[in-house]
């Protein structure tokens, strides 16, 4: 893991959320107040900007300087709950690990602060329902030798979580306001969280 790595995943990510502009934004619309997408473009132009000073230095640092960026730039809940992932994930990078173990406990620690931040868990349609079970899945597969076999199965658990969002009501965010005129829609949250992981999955998917 390196600064180069982290950023082409950022540009990645922004690829693919660029390409769902308009179904984010209807289902932020559908369930919430219409500015999810907004938030999300927003963080990741500001975080984009800080290539050139960032790219050189340690990802501890990298991850570290991009939550900042985030928690001062960006609004809505997932602003604050982006930015406390990133910072979650700062804390945990070791140089002693391997990129697969290192992302496993990372990604495991900022999705636990998450889940702090927002005082929610598994089951309550927002982005944790994606969250959480790629966390698991990784630390699961932690040491499999096969990144793209890795890399399959959390694009798979990912859209699996996002997919268990429609049906069930909300209890957290916005959409805990409609009670039962929720189910039926999937929570903007999951998917763009959802299509983050496709992103970073499809870069180590060998088909
Ligand atoms: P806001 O709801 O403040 O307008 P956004 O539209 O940017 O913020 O983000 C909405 C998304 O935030 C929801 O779709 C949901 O996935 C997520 N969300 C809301 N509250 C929480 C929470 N407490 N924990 C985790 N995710 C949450
Ligand atoms: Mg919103």
């Amino acid at each position: 893991m390196n600064g180069a790595k982290i950023f082409d995943s950022i540009k990645n990510i922004e690829i693919i959320i660029h390409d769902h502009k308009e179904e984010i934004e209807k289902l932020d619309q559908e369930i919430g107040d219409g500015d999810h997408i907004f938030n999300i473009l927003r963080g990741l132009e500001e975080i984009l900007k800080l290539k050139d000073i960032l790219i050189e230095e340690s990802p501890e640092f990298i991850f570290k300087q991009l939550g900042m960026k985030i928690m001062t730039t960006v609004g809505g809940s997932s602003g604050a709950l982006f930015a406390t992932l990133l910072l979650g994930m700062s804390k945990k990078y070791d140089p002693a690990h391997s990129d697969l173990n290192n992302i496993s406990q990372m990604f495991n620690e900022g999705v636990q602060s998450m889940k702090i931040r927002g005082k929610a868990d598994i089951g309550e349609k927002t982005m944790l329902d994606v969250l959480i079970p790629v966390s698991k899945s990784l630390i699961d597969n932690s040491n499999e030798t096969n990144i793209s076999k890795v890399a399959e199965k959390i694009s798979f658990v990912a859209k699996q979580g996002m997919l268990s969002t429609k049906d069930i009501i909300a209890t957290k965010g916005r959409a805990s306001f409609l009670g039962d005129r929720a189910k039926g829609h999937i929570d903007p949250g999951a998917r763009s969280s959802q299509l983050a992981i496709e992103a970073i999955a499809n870069q180590f998917i060998i088909s």
